[in-house]
């Protein structure tokens, strides 16, 4: 289904007004952790100013230890669909449990896999069913292979509104929060038909290599971008270590308009 030996042109997937896969590279960008009104209002106008095209923000967040901050969870939802509205950019946010996906598709624009439940078959079957858009992130311990069908999942329900995003595998190496695979980048762009997407931000855990990393992933092929922004990473709940401030993801904007325009 997903192989692109058996669909020859790239699908495009619409999120909302945003479009991946149609050439452009689409930025989604936004905090780690939608933590309070401010917080995501301020970080939705800087991202939105800098010419991102959707928003990203985890209301459910599945942390390592019960004891970290889980998300504001239907609260931060709302928050989300309040910086959407004020931005007019779509929004992108996990979604960690089957029996929340009906009432989050009635406020998201899209639904984010998180790379710890790449492998949750039932989760993966009910988003594919709404028929709505999904960013299906890889398993920090899965192959290419294991991504691919996995995505199957959302595809044999009939829908082909589906972004699988490389977000950082685990290696012996220590230097970065995950190794950021960019050989799969460029693998799925030759094995399936679905646009990629590249999150350097939980890959690589380090703000300063972001810029790079980015730039190396659009040579690789990506499609599409989802980077950490935040106005206060240090005041973060949540990885804040990672996050960008806004006026370096501007610059980053820039570089890739650069790019774009061939200069
Ligand atoms: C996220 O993008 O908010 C996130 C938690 O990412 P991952 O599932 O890749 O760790």
């Amino acid at each position: 289904l997903g192989r692109r030996e058996l669909v020859p042109s790239g699908t495009r997937v619409s999120i909302g007004s945003a479009v991946i896969g149609d050439g452009d590279i689409a930025v989604f960008a936004g905090p780690c952790a939608v933590e309070n009104r401010e917080q995501m209002l301020s970080t939705a106008n800087a991202v939105a100013g800098h010419g991102a095209v959707g928003l990203r923000g985890g209301a459910f967040k599945p942390r390592t230890t019960p004891y970290s901050f889980q998300g504001l969870k239907w609260a931060g939802l709302e928050l989300l669909a309040e910086a959407r509205e004020e931005t007019g950019l779509p929004i992108l946010t996990e979604v960690v449990d089957p029996r929340h996906v009906d009432r989050m598709a009635e406020v998201t624009d899209a639904f984010q896999i998180g790379t710890r439940n790449m492998q949750n078959f039932s989760l993966l079957s009910e988003v594919g069913r709404t028929g709505m858009p999904v960013v299906l992130k890889r398993g920090f311990g899965c192959s290419v292979e294991e991504l691919l069908t996995a995505g199957e999942y959302i595809l044999a329900e009939g829908n082909d509104q589906l972004v699988l995003c490389e977000r950082g595998i685990r290696t012996f190496e220590g230097s970065t929060r995950f190794t950021l695979d960019l050989s799969a980048v460029a693998l799925l762009k030759r094995r399936t038909h679905v646009p990629v997407m590249v999150d350097p931000s939980h890959s690589l855990g380090v703000p300063e290599l972001i810029e790079p990393l980015t730039l190396a992933a659009v040579a690789a092929g990506a499609d599409a971008l989802l980077i950490d922004v935040h106005v206060q990473p240090q005041q973060a709940l949540c990885d804040g270590k990672q996050a960008l401030l806004p006026a370096d993801f501007g610059r980053i904007m820039g570089r890739l308009d650069s790019l774009a325009l061939g200069l």
